[in-house]
């Protein structure tokens, strides 16, 4: 008999009523693709919490086996980038979405989606960045591109105690930028601060209908929430700014005036990770590796047994998750 692993499966019954529980798969059950991993470590992003409660549409084939990345080692390959041994993260491509993920001891994948796991990283301290952290750097590096240095004024990041902000704090405050931290979480100032926070403002400043134009706050802003707060980071930032956007944790909606546009020159830049282009995810994870102190990493991330994946994805749309968390997969 086939070697059996633990997996989470979520199905769908004839009333599209979604169902998530737990069972033994063996590689047969797996999705075609020519690289299988053994998954060492996952996580839990927002979009898991998203796919498992069912609160958002992102699994879109039933069942289907939820997790969007992974860090593990190669145990079968046909790709001629990848041998056996081999260490590897694979973040998006729609895992986890249309295709069997990362919440199972096995996972097998087209190998053109998978990186090289960088020298010095293990699978957890992957894990720990996550596929928020790799987005937070994404936008880090959309800033650069568009010339947001420190000089030219403080950064904002909101959503900052979730996944991306924590990382986006860390890594611009790494770099020298005045952090400005939104938060709902006051109890967590001190958190944010031992990140590299510079100043924390109550989310509650930038939640609301936003004005036109605001006060010029800050020269740039990485924003994780979407909705109103979108709108008021980008009526608040400063003449030529820009704002990277990537998330929607308040709403998918962008309640905003195009007055910081043709009045300031502010610019929206828009960061995908899921079907970022592999020479981009290369860059992002090689300047992981180098740039993230891992002194804050460890600080970001906990840890939690994979036994307990379903519930923290439900924390995680409840806000009750700090930075990260790494799924540590029975040995
Ligand atoms: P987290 O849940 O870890 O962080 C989200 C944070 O947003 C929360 O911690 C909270 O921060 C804040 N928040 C939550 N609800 C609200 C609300 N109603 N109004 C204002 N702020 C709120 O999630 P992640 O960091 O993993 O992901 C953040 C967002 O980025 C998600 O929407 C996710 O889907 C998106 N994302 C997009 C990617 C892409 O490719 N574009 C990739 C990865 C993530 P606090 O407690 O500090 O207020």
């Amino acid at each position: 008999m086939a070697d059996t692993f633990q997996a989470v499966l979520i199905s769908r019954d004839e009333d599209k009523k979604q169902s998530v529980e737990w069972t033994e798969l063996s590689e047969d059950d797996l999705m075609e693709g020519d690289v299988t991993v053994a998954v060492e470590a996952t996580t839990v992003n927002y979009k898991d919490g998203l796919a498992i409660t069912g609160k958002a549409p992102v699994v879109r084939r039933f069942p289907l086996v939820p997790g969007i990345d992974f860090a593990g080692t190669v145990t079968k390959s046909t790709h001629d980038g990848w041998k056996e041994g081999d260490k590897v993260i694979l973040n998006g491509w729609g895992v986890g979405e249309t295709h069997y993920g990362a919440y199972a001891g096995r996972a097998r994948v087209n190998g053109d989606w998978l990186v090289p796991l960088p020298d010095g990283m293990t699978p957890k301290d992957a894990m720990a960045v996550g596929t928020a952290g790799y987005t937070a750097m994404l936008c880090v590096m959309a800033l650069e591109r568009h010339g947001i240095t420190p000089e030219r004024g403080p950064v904002v990041v909101t959503g900052a105690a979730g996944g991306v902000g924590s990382v986006a704090i860390a890594l611009l405050a790494g770099q020298g930028h005045h952090v400005i931290a939104s938060t709902g979480r006051a109890s967590e100032a001190d958190y944010l601060k031992e990140l590299g926070a510079a100043e924390i403002i109550d989310r509650d400043e930038l939640s609301g209908p936003a004005r036109p134009l605001g006060k010029e706050r800050w020269a740039g802003g990485i924003d994780a929430v979407g909705s109103h707060t979108l709108a008021n980071v980008l009526s608040m930032t400063s003449y030529g700014g820009a704002v990277a956007a990537c998330g929607l944790a308040q709403g998918m909606d962008l309640p905003a005036s195009v007055a910081p546009f043709i009045l300031r020159g502010v610019s929206l830049l828009g960061v995908d990770s899921v079907m970022a282009p592999k020479e981009l995810r290369m860059e992002a994870w090689q300047r992981i590796a180098k740039e993230l102190d891992h002194k804050k990493l460890g600080a970001i991330a906990s840890v939690v047994p994979f036994s307990d994946v379903i519930s923290a994805a439900t924390d995680i749309i409840e806000g009750r998750v700090r930075g990260r968390v790494v799924v540590e997969m029975p040995g």
